[in-house]
């Protein structure tokens, strides 16, 4: 189903779009790719597109995704990766820079921009590192990876664990104006650390990492920029303590931003344990799809990262989307690799919490849309005129339960397989084109 031109009328949907402070039912003007007007019945010379009963939100950005290529085509890659995307309703993805090679040259960030041009079914915007090969000694050549493409720098999967090297990245960055992603985990206090440091650790009998891992990096990281004047961006939030810090970081008017992701705002260390009563052999003993860095926390830091949300100081939801191979879990939990495979279930998780009343819908999609969007300073996430037309319309009303084998993504690595989650992807546009609908839409269109 194509539109002519990429062009439609869509009718019938709630519209929210946090940008324009708009949440109303009014249609929407795609006009060759471009949203062209958004108000009340719209007389167009372009084909209508019912979305009645659905809501219908700018597509959803994601700061923080691993999409594996060059060098971990095995895990995942652009193709398979930006297919997730899309089906999780994220028309704006931002890769990691932990691939192999990493992700330290301007070669490296052409060789993925031309690889998403060729391959990607949503916008590709790679990060790149902040130190050779993510080593932490020497920094990289900001100006000219900027230049190449690179929205922002980390070493994301490692800490910039030296204090000085992180001050001199923060001080260049205000040369090019972008901001510094940190991993907060202390590799001194995490050390072989599995799980949470808590009940759940010594339940289990694994080492843990302590909420202080993160805490005195977040802390230390604020200072900093309080320092250097420069934009310090803190990835997947985890624990009550920092949402504290940034919390008061902000209202000195430190430059610091902050991420979440939908595993950390809706489950806890207790469902790594969940498998062992089950009859599974003692290396599966616990869950290592829930064996992600920093780990799963308790209830009470889900319940201050949802309060950080709803008071500004979490600007985004990002997703953290870190596929594995079967291979790369299928291992005694010490030992198999940390992360989650999470686009395609992201937007459900969250939706339960609107379900539940601890955040609104128009809070939730301000997360997933304008607010990453302001802190990368990227252009999407909006339904301004004249921006692209990348769109998600979401049925709220479906639910659906968690199939990892019908995934797109490689990873099939999520503790939710099974699950059943409220909410569901119906339609994804990018530039205007369908790049994701369900059954039940694909015979909506022209008419
Ligand atoms: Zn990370």
């Amino acid at each position: 189903m194509t539109g002519i031109n990429n062009s439609w009328v869509i009718r019938g949907a709630r519209v929210i779009d946090p940008a324009n402070d708009l949440d109303a039912a009014v249609d929407v003007l795609v006009r060759e790719g471009t949203i062209a007007r958004v108000g009340r019945a719209l007389q167009a010379d372009a084909p209508n597109l019912d979305a009645d009963g659905l809501v219908l939100t700018p597509g959803f950005v994601d700061l923080h995704c691993h999409l594996r290529e060059p060098g971990l085509e095995y895990k995942e890659t652009i193709a398979t990766g930006t297919q997730a995307a899309v089906r999780g309703g994220f028309t704006t993805v931002c890769s990691m820079a932990n691939t192999d090679p990493v992700v330290d040259t301007p070669a490296t960030v052409a060789l993925i921009l031309a690889r998403a041009q060729a391959a990607a079914a949503a916008r590709v915007f790679p990060l790149a590192a902040v130190t050779q090969g993510s080593w932490g000694t020497q920094l990289v050549e900001m100006a000219a990876l900027s230049e190449a493409g690179a929205v922002a720098f980390s070493d994301d999967g490692l800490a910039v664990a030296d204090a000085r090297m992180m001050r001199h990245a923060l001080e260049y960055s205000l040369l090019v104006g972008k901001p510094i992603v940190d991993h907060c985990e202390d590799p001194e206090l995490v050390q072989d650390g599995v799980v949470h440091e808590g009940l759940t650790a010594l339940r289990l009998g694994l080492r843990g990492r302590p909420a202080e891992a993160e805490e005195t990096m977040v802390a230390r990281d604020a200072l900093l920029a309080r320092r250097t004047g420069a934009h310090v961006h803190i990835a997947h939030v985890s624990t009550q303590g920092s949402v504290d810090i940034i919390r008061a970081a902000k209202r000195q008017g430190v430059r610091i931003t902050a991420e979440v992701t939908p595993h950390h705002l809706t489950l806890t260390d207790e469902i790594v344990a969940r498998k062992l009563n089950e009859n599974a052999d003692a290396a599966l003993a616990y869950d290592v799809n829930a064996k992600v860095n920093p780990p799963l926390r308790t209830a009470a830091d889900a319940e201050a990262l949802i309060a950080g949300l709803n008071d500004g100081t979490i600007d985004a939801i990002a997703t953290d989307h870190a596929p594995h191979s079967e291979n790369d879990k299928l291992c005694e939990i010490s030992q198999a690799e940390s992360g989650i495979s999470c686009l395609e279930t992201a937007f459900s998780q969250v939706y339960q919490l609107v379900r539940s009343g601890k955040v609104t819908l128009p809070t939730l999609v301000s997360k997933l849309t304008s607010e990453p969007s302001r802190v990368f300073g990227l252009p999407t996430g909006t339904l301004s005129p004249g921006a692209p037309a990348d769109l998600v319309a979401l049925d709220l009303d479906a639910t659906w339960t968690v199939d990892p084998d019908a995934f797109a993504s490689k990873g099939k690595n999520t503790p939710l397989a099974g699950a059943t989650l409220p909410g569901k992807v119906a339609m994804t546009f990018v530039d205007g084109k369908i790049v994701h609908a369900v059954d039940r839409f694909q015979q909506r269109g022209a008419r």
